[in-house]
């Protein structure tokens, strides 16, 4: 009896697994013609420097409305694109797309995008950028290349020519999710970053852990003894931005400055200041 219990018990296991192998197979196969059907966008996130609380750029964030299910969050459909390749494609689009998007506001603010270690490996990956830029006439130094550290070990000569020559163009280049990948120091002193972003993880920690808070505290001044920015991810609490000004972090990035959005919702923001009355009479 406990065998026939064990043995459906197996089945049903076996029978779940089928349906997520299944599943999966449909996502895989659906975000092949993701960007074909339109159904990709790009929310933006404000960045915001602490000591003057001026927006000085967005983070584009991709995502991606699937007619069945809603919205599915990067964290799913990102690394099974990159498992089939559909990043290439799917990269490219949100490059082309920012950029275009970026070079229409009035005011030069950055524009950060999300970089894949697939698309940084592919080859021609700084001749895109370059293609993408002179085609939407964004100007170079707008542009900063988020990549994570985990994205850099898989060929660490090879991503640091392809960073490079990415850097040649004018190009800048941010340190994602710091603190959280493998071997942190030494990529850092290897690699020709502009800025280190602390991952939301710590910035979270701060109120409640004097751990955390001695980590932030020690990035900070890792940035000031290399000389690059350093930007909190993950900004909720007025408290938590208050420790970060202390510590003098020069940007802060979360919800306490807004959740990513349509860029229509930040106009205000891309937009120079409004005439006064007596100009517009
Ligand atoms: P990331 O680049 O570290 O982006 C920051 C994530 O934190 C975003 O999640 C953002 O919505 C979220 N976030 C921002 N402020 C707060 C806050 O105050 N509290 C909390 N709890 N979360 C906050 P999202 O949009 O779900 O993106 C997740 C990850 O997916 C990104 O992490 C990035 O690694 C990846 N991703 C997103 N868009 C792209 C893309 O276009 N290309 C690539 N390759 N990866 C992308
Ligand atoms: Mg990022
Ligand atoms: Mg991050
Ligand atoms: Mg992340």
């Amino acid at each position: 009896r406990a065998k026939q219990e064990g043995r459906g018990r197996l089945r049903f296991y076996e029978a779940r697994m089928g349906v997520q192998v299944r599943e999966r197979r449909r996502l895989e196969h659906d975000l092949r013609h993701a960007v074909e059907r339109g159904q990709l966008r790009v929310v933006y996130q404000p960045q915001t420097r602490i000591d003057s609380g001026e927006t000085v750029g967005f983070e584009a964030l991709l995502r991606w409305h699937h007619p069945e299910r809603g919205t599915v969050p990067p964290n799913l459909f990102i690394p099974i694109s990159e498992e089939t390749g559909s990043i290439l494609g799917i990269g490219e689009w949100v490059l082309r797309e920012t950029c275009r998007e970026a070079a229409s506001w009035e005011k030069p603010l950055r524009i950060a995008v999300n970089v894949s270690a697939v698309q940084l490996h592919a080859p021609g990956f700084s001749e895109l950028v370059h293609e993408i830029l002179f085609t939407t006439g964004l100007a170079p130094a707008r542009l900063e290349l988020e990549i994570t550290e985990t994205a850099l070990i898989r060929d660490l000569p090879r991503a640091l020519a392809t960073l490079r020559r990415v850097k040649a163009l004018g190009v800048r280049i941010a340190m994602d999710d710091f603190g959280t990948g493998y071997s942190s120091l030494s990529n850092l002193r290897a690699f020709p970053f502009d800025k280190i972003k602390i991952d939301a993880s710590f910035t979270r920690a701060v109120d409640s852990s004097e751990q955390a808070a001695t980590i932030v505290r020690t990035v900070l001044g890792l940035g000031r003894g290399l000389g690059l920015p350093v930007l909190a991810e993950g900004v909720e609490t007025r408290g938590e931005l208050a420790f970060l000004d202390a510590e003098a972090c020069h940007e802060a990035q979360g919800y306490l400055f807004g959740r990513p959005a349509p860029i229509d919702t930040f106009r205000h923001l891309t937009t120079k200041a409004p005439r006064t009355a007596e100009d517009a009479a």
